[in-house]
């Protein structure tokens, strides 16, 4: 959805609507969308700055990096952005380090799409869990080690131990 800059009125643009987005643009890839991400945002120009803020919810289905399980994760997370134009840019090495932050618009216009998809990215977990506690797959059985499922007893091997215990071996 791209808002031409100049199209903005004065009291601000609203948007509430549906964004669909393709998997290999998320950083996650096995996501599955249990329900469309939803913007509710309003645009607003500023001088030549676009100010944006709203608030994104989506319910999303990840897979556990520990016990491979599919789990939902619900977003809901409010975002308050600030668009410089690109001219800007070109000056930034002038620019106190602080401002390096920014992020500009090019070509009078914002997209909508983009900007969404990024804050739906940035609410992504860097290694999805689908419990803190979560204890993975048992090595000994293979089931999911949750609710008591397996009993077995797993000997954490330091993978550096297991090294020297066959460095020792060849050596005997
Ligand atoms: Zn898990
Ligand atoms: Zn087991």
């Amino acid at each position: 959805m791209v808002i031409d800059v100049d199209r903005i009125p004065k009291d601000g643009l609203s948007v509430s609507r549906d964004f669909e987005f393709l998997n290999v643009d998320l950083v996650e890839e096995d996501t599955v969308f249990l329900s469309p991400a939803h913007a509710e945002a309003i645009v607003r120009k500023v001088g030549d700055e676009i100010w944006i803020k709203g608030r994104l919810t989506a319910r999303l289905s990840f897979v556990c990096s520990r016990c491979l399980s599919p789990y939902e994760f619900p977003v809901d997370s409010t975002f308050d952005l600030v668009y410089l134009p690109e001219e800007l840019d070109l000056m930034k090495d002038e620019l106190e380090e602080d401002d390096l932050g920014q992020v500009f618009y090019r070509d009078n216009q914002v997209d909508l799409g983009e900007i969404i998809l990024e804050q739906l990215n940035l609410t992504f977990p860097l290694k999805p869990l689908c419990a803190e506690s979560c204890e993975g797959i048992c090595a000994v059985c293979g089931k999911v080690r949750r609710n008591g499922d397996c009993s077995c007893e797993v000997k954490e091997e330091d993978p550096r131990l297991l090294k020297l215990k066959y460095f020792v071996r060849d050596k005997s």
